[in-house]
């Protein structure tokens, strides 16, 4: 095959002018921190999402970890997570003192496997953390089920899964205290940003107490017309929030989400459609009642070395990720809480298959299609 010129990297946000002159406009105002554009984009988020309240951030990460401590999670506590994720989502339990317990993932979503989430529940077990792999929901369901039982919290990790679903309702709307991402290369961005989604205004009240300081609420506006000089520390806060700049980012990539979502989707049918049929591939599977937004585009490789595949598609100019090493096979998991290769045979063998294709809506159908012809050319 011809090799293309120019390399097609593995991921980039799909920006225009909508953004730049947003951000144009924030920068005249004088206004950069959170104010005005921030409350409007999270205003937008919660209608979008169909939740009563967003409360903006600088990271997911933050989200995770104000998550934590809304729900009162603690030094001696468990909370049931993933392997297969991001640092994030077991850092954060680690920074509150709790301790994470991994539960191995399915073999077809790589999301927690709820068949295996009751056997990891000791009287320590306080929550469990739902990570939405790849922009598919995990089975809400069956974990609401479970936390109902054993009278466990439930916080979404969806980084990967804004405007996702799950039975006909977005990921967010559903009560549980669910963070987004909106990291440079998530399904929208703010550059570095996210939010946490909630129904209940006592908990959203206090998030917005704890990502600024601790100190009285509103008191972003104590610079603004009719501010006030006067706050006060109510609990030892965070500074977590969001700013305007990031917002003007934020706002247009908002309205622009649906589309980026169809493409996803387009392009991750058309890439199973044309790679399914080749032997020792296996695709990403769609489960019934969800609407997976593709946010990663995961193949297994069943008999070809995955790092060799990885060096031939950068041959071919094409950049590629892998998601995840799982949590337990890094070295502070396991000289921390004593976790060691074997514990999660299912992670492990996907780890070792896995490798993630470029898909994002910037890519023209022409790339998509050169993604295709690579992947037969390096399996033939
Ligand atoms: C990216 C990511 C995060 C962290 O998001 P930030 O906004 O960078 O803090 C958390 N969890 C998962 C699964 C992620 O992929």
């Amino acid at each position: 095959m011809e090799i293309r010129e120019n390399f097609l990297l593995y991921n980039q946000p799909f920006v225009g002018d909508e953004e730049i002159n947003e951000l144009i406009d924030t920068v005249k105002s004088g206004w950069f921190t959170m104010g005005p554009k921030t409350l409007e984009f999270e205003k937008q988020i919660a209608e979008y999402v169909g939740v009563k309240h967003i409360i903006s951030l600088n990271s997911c990460t933050a989200g995770l970890h104000l998550s934590l401590i809304v729900l009162g999670i603690r030094e001696g506590d468990e909370v049931i997570v993933s392997p297969y994720t991001f640092a994030a989502s077991a850092n954060t339990i680690v920074h509150v003192g709790a301790k994470p317990v991994f539960v191995d993932i399915e073999e077809d979503s790589f999301n927690i496997d709820t068949s295996k989430i009751e056997a990891a529940i000791t009287p320590r077990t306080k929550a469990i953390m739902v990570v939405h792999y790849a922009g598919q929901a995990a089975d809400l369901d069956r974990i609401k089920q479970i936390a109902d039982k054993y009278n466990l919290k439930i916080i979404e990790d969806a980084a990967h899964a804004i405007g996702s679903e799950f039975a006909g309702k977005k990921i967010g709307s559903s009560g549980n205290l669910t963070s987004y991402s909106f990291y440079a290369t998530k399904n929208m961005t703010t550059g570095e940003g996210g939010a946490i989604a909630t129904n209940d205004d006592s908990i959203a009240e206090r998030l917005r107490i704890l990502r600024l300081h601790g100190i009285s609420k509103d008191a972003w506006k104590r610079y603004g017309k009719g501010g006030s000089w006067f706050y006060e520390i109510a609990e030892c806060g965070w500074k977590y929030n969001m700013t305007d700049l990031q917002a003007s980012i934020g706002i247009p990539q908002l309205k622009k989400l649906d589309c980026f979502i169809k493409k996803r989707i387009e392009y991750g049918r058309i890439l199973n459609k044309e790679l399914s049929p080749i032997p020792g591939i296996k695709i990403p599977i769609e489960k019934p009642g969800r609407n997976h937004v593709y946010h990663i585009y995961p193949i297994l490789l069943e008999s070809y070395p995955r790092d060799k595949f990885i060096e031939e598609m950068a041959k071919k100019n094409i950049g590629t990720s892998v998601h995840f090493i799982p949590l337990h096979l890094h070295p502070f998991y396991q000289k921390r809480f004593g976790y060691k290769e074997g514990d999660f045979p299912v992670a492990e063998k996907i780890f070792k298959q896995e490798v993630s294709l470029p898909l994002y809506p910037k890519m023209s159908i022409d790339d998509v299609n050169y993604v295709v012809e690579a992947v037969k050319d390096i399996l033939k």
